[in-house]
């Protein structure tokens, strides 16, 4: 198998495990119990905060465990969106995660917020300049996605931060795809929330984390024994948090080697399908982009039919977005970058990870070529 659906989620990392394996066997304790076993589990959640802190260059204090990037979204702008008196006004873009676009739709609906939606460019890039535009004296909030998840842009966090700072507004970014891949260091990025995800740098699935700047006001979504500081209750999920704790301090320690590498074999993958394959459209900026994103759009066949193909030998990536369930509608971000929903629909998104390889990535090269052929032979019998 060739796995390029790094974008989607990865493997768990044996180093990983093998930090994780001791809490969720001998060393089981609840954190909050007051005994031994209690008070290990404990110490090894401070320690994983403190390294995660660390890494993100924020006290331990300012990061809460969650779930995952889909809970860290909704807790930040939920959370700080009806905490904060400022008023009922939110600025977010048209390429957003559904976790961020479905909690702005639920602050709409039921809490009387008004949400803008700024436009992105043909390459999938936000204007500092618009965002700036959609500010007001009642924004609450602004989140901007860091890279995207579908075709990789990386958007212009420290300027929009520097836009935002100008109205006193707080700025939220989701890094999920970001993290392992670019610096997440928040002060530089000058970000009051930031959001992340275990699963998308070789932790488990079900555990993520989100910085919230000291200071900040924010509501509690989940309500209980007053874990994470009251921010968000349930007993702590220690092993996984051991496990990200460990994933991003691998994926920190290696990151600038990584994205040097993978960064030159994206590009010759690029270059080679544009070359190999005429009809072939990349989507996403050349430059501006995760060292791991290749995505392209092949019009004249389907999407998932060239997935289909490409599964036959072997090789493993997706038409998209892996988190919308059973959603076959055209993806709302290649909308939005103007492409038509007939060219949305043949999108294929290749996730390179850090192992990828020169020659793996030759053979997809000809068995995207010969997919395509076969796609369009069908479609034209
Ligand atoms: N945000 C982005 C940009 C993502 O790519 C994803 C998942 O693919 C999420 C949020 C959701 O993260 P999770 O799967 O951990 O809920």
């Amino acid at each position: 198998m060739i796995y390029l659906d790094s974008a989607a989620t990865t493997a768990v990392r044996r180093e990983v495990l093998e930090a994780m394996w001791p809490y969720l066997t001998g060393e089981f304790g609840n954190p909050s119990s007051h005994h031994e076993l209690g008070e290990s589990a404990k110490s090894a959640l401070d320690t994983a905060r403190a390294e995660i802190a660390r890494i993100l260059g924020c006290r331990a204090s300012e990061i809460i465990f969650t779930s995952g990037g889909t809970e860290s979204d909704n807790l930040a702008i939920k959370g700080i969106a009806l905490a904060t008196p400022r008023g009922r006004h939110i600025v977010t873009t048209a390429i957003e995660h559904e976790a961020v676009l479905e909690s702005c739709r639920y602050l709409e609906r039921h809490h009387g917020f008004e949400i803008t939606i700024v436009g992105v460019d043909a390459d999938g890039l936000v204007s500092v300049a618009e965002i700036a535009a959609a500010f007001r004296p009642d924004t609450t909030l602004c989140t901007v996605m860091l890279a995207n998840n579908e075709m990789g842009a990386v958007q212009p966090i420290e300027e929009i931060v520097g836009a935002a700072q100008d109205f006193g507004i707080p700025v939220h970014t989701d890094a999920v795809q970001a993290a392992g891949w670019l610096p997440l260091d928040v002060a530089g990025l000058g970000i009051h929330a930031l959001s992340i995800s275990g699963h998308k740098l070789g932790a488990p699935k079900g555990i993520g984390a989100l910085y919230v700047r000291g200071g900040i006001p924010l509501e509690p979504l989940i309500h209980g024994g007053g874990q994470e500081r009251g921010r968000r209750s349930g007993t702590e999920n220690v092993a996984s948090a051991v496990g990200l704790a460990t994933s991003l301090r691998i994926a920190d320690t290696t990151r600038a080697v990584n994205a040097e590498r993978v960064t030159a074999l994206r590009d010759d993958f690029i270059r080679d399908v544009l070359s190999d394959v005429p009809s072939a459209v990349l989507t996403g900026p050349v430059r501006d982009r995760l060292p791991a994103s290749a995505s392209f759009c092949f019009p004249g066949t389907s999407g998932e039919s060239i997935l289909l193909e490409l599964g036959r030998s072997g090789i493993v990536c997706s038409a998209g977005s892996a988190c919308a369930v059973g959603d076959d509608d055209p993806s709302h971000v290649l909308i939005a970058m103007g492409i038509e929903p007939d060219v949305a629909q043949t999108a294929v998104r290749f996730g390179l990870g850090a192992e990828s390889s020169e020659a793996e990535l030759r053979q997809v090269v000809s068995e995207i070529a010969a997919a395509v052929a076969a796609v369009r032979g069908l479609g034209s019998s």
